[in-house]
């Protein structure tokens, strides 16, 4: 028997508890998400200019460049910076896209476009997010630490279409759930006579606080991350990327001051087991919302 003013002291308690918990996985998240990080060569041309843990893609191509999600925080300075110092001009920017458009990926796109002029060409239902600066999101949109400067968005694409520049194509895959928009790339690299299939995956990952059998302005969640498993579990893929180092193992497989080595990232196994594992995860609670347990 609990006794009603301990009862309620608890439901306080517990209260408190869950409001802090967002700003408290953020400042964990944090070191890793602004922690610097050293640029470096993945394969071909496609390069790492992103923090210790927030991916930000730099594929270099002839007639200018593609960058792929920004940071938090000053990692618009960082990306500029890790830009030169790979010897390539931020200035030749010409497309800025996304794999989502949550802020620990976008939160510097408004800086970015503004120090680069380029275009900024995302997925057509994750538009919303950027114009609005996060407040469009089902489940962060009331979250004022998730929010971000708008930025304008110049042109869209759909599921299968892809980005051209240079001689180098990105086939954007929409692979809704994380967001209604969430997008993975595939482009090939050619290097040492062998092709290689790239992924920029977007994992199915779930947010705390997201309910699947019934989330409150996205009705067909459920459907799309099982629509997003099955499709990535179909993919041809030889280097896996993702929108974190942490999701693909960044720092188990290279460390600063590595030799290049186009095979380094070569994982079709890691790629298929990371979405397997997220897949039963998707399960697991989508059974254990729709019990009641
Ligand atoms: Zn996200
Ligand atoms: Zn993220």
């Amino acid at each position: 028997m609990v006794s009603p003013m301990k009862r309620k002291m608890t439901r306080l308690l517990a209260l408190v508890v869950v409001a802090l918990l967002p700003a408290m996985l953020r400042a964990q998240d944090n070191a890793d998400w602004t922690r610097p990080f050293e640029p470096f060569r993945i394969i071909g041309n496609i390069y790492w200019v992103g923090s210790y843990d927030l991916s930000t893609y730099l594929i270099t191509t002839p007639q200018g460049n593609i960058l792929i999600n920004t940071g938090v925080g000053d990692t618009a300075q960082q990306i500029a910076k890790s830009v030169d110092q790979l010897g390539f001009k931020l200035s030749d920017t010409r497309i800025l896209t996304a794999t989502h458009g949550h802020y620990d990926h976008v939160a510097g796109m408004a800086t970015l476009k503004r120090l680069t002029g380029a275009r900024l060409i995302v997925s057509e239902p994750d538009r919303p997010l950027f114009e609005s600066g996060g407040k469009a999101d089902f489940r962060f949109g009331n979250t004022p630490g998730a929010q971000f400067d708008p930025v304008k968005v110049d042109g869209t694409f759909k599921d299968g279409e892809s980005i051209t520049l240079g001689g180098t194509t990105l086939v954007a895959h929409l692979h809704a759930g994380h967001t209604k928009g969430a997008t993975s790339f595939t482009t090939s690299v050619q290097e040492g006579g062998k092709t290689y299939r790239v992924i920029i995956a977007n994992m199915g990952s779930i947010n705390p606080g997201v309910k699947l059998s019934g989330m409150p302005g996205y009705n067909t969640i459920a459907q799309d991350y099982a629509r997003t498993f099955l499709a990535q579990k179909d993919m041809k893929v030889d280097v896996w990327l993702a929108s974190h180092a942490s999701q693909f193992r960044l720092h188990d497989k290279y460390k600063p001051g590595d030799r290049y080595d186009p095979e380094r990232f070569v994982d079709p196994q890691g790629y298929l087991a990371a979405v397997q594992q997220l897949e039963k995860t998707y399960l697991d609670q989508l059974a254990k919302e729709r019990t009641g347990k």
